[in-house]
């Protein structure tokens, strides 16, 4: 499609755009009495207007029913969580008793580390993305440190990292692939982030998953910047679990639960280990408060607390709309919608001498979902500034990249248009 720089041309393809009704579906935070530009969906996501009646209902529920909402609730509270499974394994590619909801994501990357991650003397080292989201280097130093006393192995080898070659803003495929190689026989797990916080690079799930499981590893996925964003096929990709966070693209509140994924084929392997807990027991008996662990099947035997039905709400609000909407009209506009945010860049670039902008993000489709990453050459924090005060909310990491997320739910080709506005005053006028 040949793209204009021009807001008649934007409104034109919002006027095409099928989902362009989803955006009322949300609350736009306001700047200057005006709705902001939103380009950190892939940090918080909107509030679904229907977040509140579904909150609103537990709160009357509770009022109205105490205890007993365990059972007479309109969405009784016991089994609130499997509502979450057909949804979600929708947009994640898997079996509905290969997800379960629970706890927050670095939490769950633990907890399944106990089923996947049991090293030995010979066979201890994960592999993992160099300059990883902070969180996940220390979910990874201290699963490494925790066993490493125990089992008796070298930490200081035990993490191996994939490195990007000088110069170069993304990580190879083939630089991963003859790492795993490399380890071989010593390699355990491989724990990646499905699409990379900081470059919106998206990894090649499938081939990876291959690759590891080729010389005998498990291989986990970090898809907090995956789920709700890229097409993923868990199941199909053999993938043997995977974790996310809710409140980013799935737009479900902050610090919401986690969603995860365990493959089927583990589902009756009595040899991994999990930490139990009451609600991942058998659930017809979990109330008769046997002594004996009996995991229910599936994903769900994962499952260890009782559930909080307060933060469930909103996330069970949320994914209704993506129920409605579908992961493959939501990838198509997402591509447009980059598209056009990337060729509206290139236009601002032309026009502001002083400042080169550097695309980070990988130009091919395959490789990138909703967000691109900036280098601001010849700017500075000051340019930031100025978006925030004249709302454009988006994100600024050291030394000069914004992260932009055109969230195709919510954001609009007029949005992009009038950002590339906004940021051309802010460069030309500063
Ligand atoms: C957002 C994000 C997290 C956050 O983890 P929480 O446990 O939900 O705080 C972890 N890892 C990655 C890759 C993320 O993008």
């Amino acid at each position: 499609m040949n793209f204009k720089n021009e807001r008649e041309f934007a409104q034109k393809l919002d006027r095409q755009d099928n989902l362009a009704k989803y955006r009322d579906e949300f609350i736009f935070p306001k700047v200057n009495g005006k709705e902001v530009i939103y380009f950190v969906g892939n940090s918080l996501g909107l509030q679904p207007k229907r977040a509140r009646k579904y909150v609103d209902e537990v709160m009357d529920d509770w009022a109205n029913l105490a205890v007993e909402g365990h059972f007479y609730a309109e969405k009784p509270w016991w089994d609130y969580h499997e509502r979450f499974c057909q949804p979600l394994s929708e947009i994640v590619g898997a079996k509905p008793t290969e997800v379960g909801v629970m706890n927050t994501l670095t939490v769950n990357l633990h907890l399944l580390m106990v089923s996947f991650y049991q090293p030995t003397q010979k066979k201890y080292k994960i592999i993992c993305e160099e300059k990883a989201f902070p969180s996940d280097q220390y979910l990874i130093q201290s699963q490494v440190g925790f066993h490493a006393k125990t089992v008796g192995f070298d930490v200081n080898d035990a993490i191996v990292e994939i490195n990007r070659r000088e110069g170069e803003a993304n990580i190879r495929i083939e630089d991963i692939l003859s790492k795993i190689d490399e380890v071989g026989d010593e390699l355990a797990l491989v724990l990646i982030g499905g699409v990379n916080y900081y470059t919106g690079q998206v990894f090649d799930m499938k081939t990876i998953t291959e690759a590891g499981h080729k010389v005998g590893a498990y291989v986990g996925w970090d898809l907090a910047h995956a789920a709700g964003n890229v097409e993923l096929k868990l199941n199909e990709w053999g993938v043997d679990f995977a974790a996310w966070c809710s409140y980013k693209y799935m737009n479900s509140g902050p610090g919401n639960v986690s969603g995860y994924f365990v493959h089927e084929k583990h589902h009756n392997d009595k040899d991994l280990s999990r930490f139990a807990g009451w609600y991942g027991h058998n659930k017809e008996r979990r109330f008769l408060m046997e002594p004996q662990f009996d995991p229910v099947h599936g994903a769900n035997g994962w499952q260890i607390s009782n559930l909080p039905i307060l933060s469930m709400a909103p996330y069970l609000a949320s994914i209704e709309l993506f129920s409605e909407v579908g992961m493959p009209s939501l990838i198509a506009k997402r591509n447009l919608l980059t598209a056009y945010l990337e060729f509206v860049l290139h236009e601002i670039d032309k026009e502001t001498p002083n400042t080169q902008f550097e695309i980070i993000t990988p130009e091919n489709q395959e490789e990138r979902g909703a967000q691109l990453s900036v280098y601001l050459h010849g700017q500075g924090k000051e340019l930031f500034n100025y978006l925030m005060k004249n709302g454009v909310i988006t994100d600024w990491r050291e030394p000069n990249v914004i992260r932009l997320a055109p969230v195709p739910l919510y954001c609009s080709f007029e949005d992009m248009y009038e950002f590339g506005q906004i940021l051309k005053t802010g460069i030309l006028n500063n």
